[in-house]
């Protein structure tokens, strides 16, 4: 029997737990396996970001049906299931509020203990799926790693037990630390057209992925206004679901807007440091702009990532209203590039304490955290009297 078991499947899962990995895998301490979802899958979604990061490829990838959201989870659920018939492991780990996590149920079903990595955050907008998958897998964890403890107060408010949730840091500093010398290498892995158009230029940097904001005609209209909007060059990495979706609706973007695919991290985050500021959707993204100084207009109706506002890196830009003044939220973030924040999560060792911690439950078998108490209850109930 192995000790862990990890499934992660999407782009931001590679980049954040790549430390993790290495760390696992260079262990004489802990015998680990890194299994493959297969949620995201081609290769500038998956294999550029192993390639670019040192990270050992995966030793197991799952194949599955991604023709929709259901399809996706369903066969993750199953074929997680029949791994696990296959291969023992002490416990089975996940990261973050993707599909991908929704594997747990797999591993529930056979009673093995789940280690949930980004636990317990949340944005209290009950109408994301993420927001019921993080709460699904937090309530069926036997350990939680949680970045910051507002984080863990927010399990412990839902009666999760103090016992299981470990506050660790967010492993994303410890990924822009590592490769911090490397970052000005990728503007060589970038096309020649993005070269010349950002060469000594200013520009904005925009990511838009969220379902919520794709699937909106009318909230993926304000985007495409609001980007329209910019004085300045814009580069906008497409992912190919928002490709779809503006040809579907025939939305238009200015010529002062080069789109292209979605590009590899070195590239991405040289984009991003060189930036005047960024426009995005995506978690990640505004963690790592708030880490390296970048502003953020954050097209998101609710976050579970409040912190940006709080250091004031962030300003939000709610999709799902009209904003009259679309002029002044690129002025408030030209602004924002003045100013000057200390970012809020964490100091770079959060690879180095969640493997330790994996190590030390590793060597006592203890992966279930949970205490006694937890699931001890009044079996008086279940007599009849
Ligand atoms: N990223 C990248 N290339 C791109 C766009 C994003 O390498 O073309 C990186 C970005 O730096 C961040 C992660 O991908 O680390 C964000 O992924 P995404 O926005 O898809 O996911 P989220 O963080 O919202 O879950």
């Amino acid at each position: 029997m192995k000790d862990i078991g990890l499934i992660l499947g999407i782009r931001p899962d590679v980049i954040r737990a790549s430390k993790i990995i290495k760390l696992l895998n260079n262990s004489s301490e802990i015998d680990f396996d890194f299994i493959w979802s297969g949620q995201h899958y081609s290769e500038n979604m998956k294999d550029v970001f192993f390639n670019q990061l040192n990270t050992p490829f995966p030793d197991f990838e799952f194949n599955i049906d991604v023709t929709n959201d259901a399809t996706t989870v369903a066969s993750i659920i199953k074929e997680t299931y029949s791994h696990l018939e296959n291969n023992k492991y002490k416990a089975v780990m996940f990261l973050g509020d993707t599909n991908t996590v929704m594997g747990s149920i797999g591993v529930a079903q056979h009673n093995i203990p789940i280690i949930h990595i980004e636990g317990c955050m949340r944005s209290y907008d009950w109408r994301m799926p993420e927001e019921k998958y993080r709460k699904t897998i937090d309530h069926l964890s036997d350990r939680i790693y949680s970045y910051l403890p507002s984080y863990k107060q927010q399990g412990l408010n839902e009666g999760i037990s103090d016992s299981i949730i470990k506050v660790t840091g967010n492993p994303i500093v410890d990924i822009l630390d590592e490769f911090k010398d490397l970052f000005d290498s990728g503007v060589d892995y970038l096309n020649d057209d993005v070269k010349k158009f950002t060469n000594n230029q200013d520009y904005v940097l925009v990511t838009c992925h969220r379902r919520e904001n794709i699937l909106n005609q009318k909230s993926f209209e304000r985007i495409i206004n609001l980007i329209n909007s910019s004085s300045k060059k814009v580069v906008f990495p497409m992912g190919y679901a928002t490709q779809r979706k503006l040809k579907e609706w025939g939305l238009k973007l200015n010529e002062n807007v080069l789109v292209i695919d979605p590009i590899g991290y070195l590239e991405f985050i040289y984009l991003l440091k060189n930036s005047s500021y960024c426009i995005s959707d995506s978690g990640t993204v505004v963690e790592e702009a708030c880490i390296l100084g970048i502003p953020t207009i954050q097209m998101r109706y609710s976050t579970e990532r409040p912190e940006v506002y709080e250091v004031g890196s962030s300003i939000k830009f709610d999709p799902t209203t009209e904003a009259l003044e679309l002029d002044q939220v690129h002025s408030k973030a030209n602004e924002l590039n003045k100013t000057e924040w200390s970012h809020p999560f964490g100091d770079g060792n959060s690879s180095e304490i969640i493997v330790n911690d994996l190590i030390d439950l590793a060597k006592k078998n203890e992966f279930n955290m949970h205490k006694k108490e937890d699931y001890d209850f009044d079996t008086s109930r279940s007599f009849l009297k």
